[in-house]
């Protein structure tokens, strides 16, 4: 009844189990660029882009797939997506000049970013890149700009507070589609160097519902343009596609129940010191959720696009796609994480074991916690131990995986671990599924320790 653990088994691409069967290439790269390696491999994000296309084909929609960059900081994945004859999302200014000196036409280049100074909106102006805009001194500012070069800004107006279950939506980012229509309708007069192209909206957390009312409201408000004579060529519904990373639903739930058992102390911890992994518990009560990505998703990529193109439109009572093909409208998608899924693993290597004043076994691994590290409370993904050496006797035994920065929170894993025998050191671990953001999105230097290397195979 009270086990020690509860497995979250990753899904893993042929490429990564390749590795696991024959280690010696990980050996080598640790060997040659220090721990951790960040390892890459093209493959499944071909096959990403690939399903995602294939998709738009089946409705016979006009489509552009933009790799939202931010997600993994590889130059790689960008002129790959390129390639393959798809755009990049950048947002900043180094993601931008990267890709348009690597080559790419500014026609499958989009600036989002959240701040965009002078020398940003500069850069992308001269080179014909579209900008979302977010606000309205972004928009005043790319006129000023547009006008001192003598030249036309290519613009997107990004929305937001969109209308969902009788509330708005809230966001910092955008304007509400009733403010965007007399925006988007003035200027001509207001912004003459500033050029309409379409509209775009990134929305937070991962409802298809809400997907589905923001293109319907967007829609709404391209056809009340077009009374107006305003042409919108492209609607961009930004990135925010689920994946999957685990093989057993049965697992995800049992951890999350044993999870909260532990916390409200009916069982031993499964994290360490008992992390509740963002939920409250108060007297004898929890609240909340725990704050962690939804590991598990039988819909997934290819699948959540095609339920969002699918689902009908109250207002239109016609599906989706319909609406987007009858108005010929180009539907953009601006995915990150889901593009690299399966892209990317993170190898480090076993520096020490110890175990702490509570007796908890501790293995040091020559890595930090920001080179695994995303918005969620914890990575809930098992890491594969690649020992030096199998024994065949076993001497399994359950622990934490700690980092290098010098904090008491230092775990790069708050799960408590099974391994099925005794870390060595020199060992190494594989965090697999890595690519989107976990190794680089709060990769920090504290102690001057260098980034990890990156490696594309
Ligand atoms: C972060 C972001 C994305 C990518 O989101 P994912 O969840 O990685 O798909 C796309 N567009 C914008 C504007 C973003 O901020």
């Amino acid at each position: 009844m009270n086990k020690q653990y509860f497995p979250l088994t990753p899904v893993l691409h042929p490429w990564i189990k390749e590795h696991i069967a024959d280690a010696e290439r990980l050996r080598d790269y640790i060997q040659q660029h220090g721990s951790p390696v960040n390892l890459h491999h093209s493959t499944p994000f071909e096959e990403n882009m690939m399903a995602y296309q294939r998709i738009f084909e089946k409705y016979g929609l006009r489509h552009c797939v933009y790799f939202a960059r931010k997600a993994n900081k590889s130059l790689a994945f960008a002129t790959q997506s390129a390639s393959l004859n798809q755009g990049v999302d950048t947002a900043s200014f180094r993601e931008l000049d990267q890709c348009l000196k690597a080559g790419i036409a500014p026609e499958k280049l989009l600036l989002t970013g959240a701040v965009k100074n002078e020398r940003l909106l500069t850069l992308a102006i001269e080179n014909q890149v579209t900008i979302a805009v977010d606000n309205q001194d972004e928009l005043d500012s790319i006129q000023t700009i547009a006008a001192r070069l003598r030249t036309k800004s290519l613009i997107n107006i990004r929305l937001g507070g969109f209308s969902f279950a009788g509330q708005p939506l809230h966001s910092r980012f955008g304007f509400t589609p009733s403010q965007a229509e007399p925006l988007i309708r003035n200027l001509p007069e207001t912004h003459p160097d500033v050029c309409y192209t379409g509209l775009h909206f990134h929305l937070n957390g991962y409802s298809i519902e809400q997907r589905v009312c923001a293109i319907e409201q967007s829609v709404l408000l391209i056809d009340e343009l077009k009374k107006h004579g305003i042409d919108t060529r492209s609607l961009d519904m930004g990135g925010g596609f689920l994946i999957n990373y685990l093989q057993s639903e049965t697992e995800w739930k049992e951890f999350h129940h044993a999870l909260r058992e532990a916390v409200l102390e009916n069982r031993p911890e499964i994290t360490y010191a008992n992390d509740p992994l963002g939920l409250i518990r108060i007297a004898d009560k929890l609240y909340g959720n725990p704050q962690v990505y939804p590991y598990f998703n039988t819909v997934n990529k290819a699948s959540f696009l095609e339920k969002i193109l699918t689902a009908p439109s109250k207002i239109y009572k016609c599906p989706l796609f319909e609406l987007l093909r009858e108005r010929k409208i180009e539907i953009r998608m601006e995915p990150g994480r889901s593009l690299l899924d399966q892209a990317g693993c993170t190898i480090a290597k076993v520096a020490f074991r110890k175990k702490d004043t509570q007796g908890n076994l501790l293995i040091g691994l020559e890595m930090n916690r920001t080179q695994l590290r995303s918005s969620s409370a914890d990575f809930l993904l098992d890491p594969i131990h690649i020992p030096q050496d199998k024994t065949t006797d076993g001497d399994e035994c359950y622990g934490y995986l700690v980092g290098a920065y010098c904090l008491e929170q230092e775990f790069l894993l708050k799960r408590k671990l099974h391994f099925e025998q005794f870390p060595q050191i020199g060992d190494l671990f594989i965090f697999p599924n890595t690519a989107g953001y976990m190794m680089h999105f709060f990769e920090s230097e504290a102690h001057l320790f260098k980034l990890a290397k990156n490696i594309m195979e």
